[in-house]
């Protein structure tokens, strides 16, 4: 019998789409470059072996697959899916489907694109780690809308679903689908540090336990904030290291690890210029981490920064600050998708892309829910000028601006919150300072600057001659 489709690369997140696939009834045909591995997960597919056909050569591979073949490979980004592209290609006929589903940079995919010329190439972003990819990913597609359309049928079944609507969705050409899955890692990094920051507060600033910190997280996900992100904060913040039964969380460094996905969307955010300080505020405070040394150092010489709060904040303040920053760090990132859609030509669904990430993927939230309703009123905005957010925002930035302010007295670091007002301040305010801007630069650069009371650009101040 032959495979309706193939998949490469048996790793963590290879193995757990294999299963999925083959749990939604497709047979499908897997190899992996250590064999052992592929006998391994033939063995322990259980109910599922009968789907599952493991090959130990590119050859058997490639024949146990019906044509027009589909193939996903899931390895390692970068080398690896370019050596597997090549060794696969001359085996393959021309109307042959090569899948990338790992975390390529949409970059190479935009090269893989042209590369493979009328060869059919997908990249697929695959986010929501090894439990998504087995019980339900969230996935976003790249490459013709032709070869989408081969494989959806299968994508849509595998992928995670939001009352009937799989969230699963073509983005666009070539790397649009890695791109908008790099804007979701950036906009998990900057989620997630507010979450870090809020966490700050009510350890440092209000000295809550790590079970009073866990009741609030939970607390919170009965309301507004309810998200996968909030609600694996309480079950971390709870949590007993099972050697010592001390909080696992007193006993983690501070040193956060990252592997590059949202330092890239704040590098191309600066490239788009698209600001996303948020993202780029998380990006830093995780370089920061890193600095443990230097932080101990510091600490040394101007003495432990952080200081109670003495009642200044209450925790519903901290919801909403919490309300209001995710806001600001989603327009952001939405922002970005757009500014893309322009720069490469591509037709981002703005609706779409906020759909697929309701479920399945780590910043799976309702508040996406109300951002799909939001962006199909208004496509074009930025999420802050919907009318469900801008509600919103009006409800809650007061108690953002205050967490900021407290938390600037008391010496508790909250970067991306910070950033995330000054960008909501900038964003209400008309007449900005950026005229001193030019008027120093025409001053040192005579690089010349427009004005209000004049049509034309190319004025100077009476500093020019
Ligand atoms: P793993 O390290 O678990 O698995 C890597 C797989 O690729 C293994 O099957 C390995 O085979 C194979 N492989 C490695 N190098 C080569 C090569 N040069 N040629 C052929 N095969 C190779 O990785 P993951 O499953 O975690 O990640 C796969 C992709 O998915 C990556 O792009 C990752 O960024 C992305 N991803 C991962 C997520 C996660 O949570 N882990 C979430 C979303 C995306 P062998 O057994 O022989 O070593």
């Amino acid at each position: 019998t032959t495979s309706e489709i193939g998949l490469l690369g048996l790793g963590t997140m290879g193995a757990a789409l294999a299963l999925n696939i083959a749990d939604h009834g497709f047979d499908i045909a897997v190899y992996n470059r250590t064999t052992a591995v592929t006998r391994d997960f033939k063995r322990d597919a259980g109910d599922l072996s009968d789907r599952i056909t493991p090959t130990e050569s590119l050859q058997d591979f490639v024949a146990a697959i019906a044509k027009p073949r589909a193939i996903i490979l899931m390895v390692p980004a970068g080398d690896p899916v370019d050596q597997q592209i090549a060794a696969l290609r001359p085996l393959l006929d021309d109307d042959d489907l090569i899948i990338d589903a790992g975390n390529a940079n949409f970059h190479d995919t935009n090269r893989r694109a042209r590369e493979a010329g009328d060869k059919p190439f997908l990249g697929i972003g695959v986010s929501g780690g090894e439990e998504g990819a087995r019980f339900g990913p969230s996935i976003m597609g790249g490459g013709k809308k032709a070869s989408w359309d081969r494989v959806a049928h299968i994508l849509t079944a595998i992928a995670a679903d939001h009352e009937g609507t799989p969230c699963a969705t073509w983005m666009g050409e070539e790397g649009a689908g890695h791109f908008v899955k790099a804007v979701h890692n950036g906009i998990e990094y900057a989620d997630m540090q507010m979450i870090a920051e809020v966490y700050g507060i009510l350890r440092d600033g209000m000295g809550l336990d790590n079970a009073a910190i866990a009741a609030v997280f939970d607390r919170w996900n009965a309301g507004p904030l309810k998200s996968y992100l909030i609600e694996i904060s309480a079950r971390v913040a709870e949590a007993k290291d099972t050697d010592t039964g001390r909080p696992l969380l007193d006993i983690i460094t501070d040193a956060a690890g990252q592997k590059g996905t949202g330092r890239w969307t704040a590098i191309e955010a600066q490239h788009l210029g698209a600001p996303v300080p948020a993202i780029e505020a998380a990006v830093a405070a995780r370089n920061l981490s890193a600095a443990r040394n230097l932080r101990k150092i510091g600490e040394e010489m101007y003495g432990a920064a952080p200081q109670p709060l003495d009642g200044a904040l209450s925790e519903d303040q901290l919801e909403q600050a919490l309300i209001a920053g995710k806001i600001i760090c989603y327009a952001q990132g939405f922002q970005m998708i757009s500014a893309a859609s322009t720069q490469f030509g591509w037709k981002l669904p703005l609706p779409d892309i906020a759909r697929v990430w309701r479920e399945g993927c780590i910043i799976r939230s309702v508040m996406l829910d109300d951002m799909a309703t939001a962006l199909t009123q208004t496509p074009d905005e930025n999420l802050m000028f919907a009318a469900k957010f801008a509600d919103d925002l009006k409800a809650n930035h007061t108690a953002l601006r205050q967490v900021v302010a407290q938390a600037a007295l008391h010496g508790l670091a909250v970067p991306a919150l910070s950033s995330g007002l000054a960008y909501f301040d900038t964003m209400r305010t008309a007449r900005g300072t950026a005229n001193m801007l030019q008027g120093q630069r025409d001053y040192f650069g005579r690089h010349g600057f427009e004005r209000l009371d004049r049509d034309g650009k190319d004025y100077h101040g009476p500093w020019a001659d």
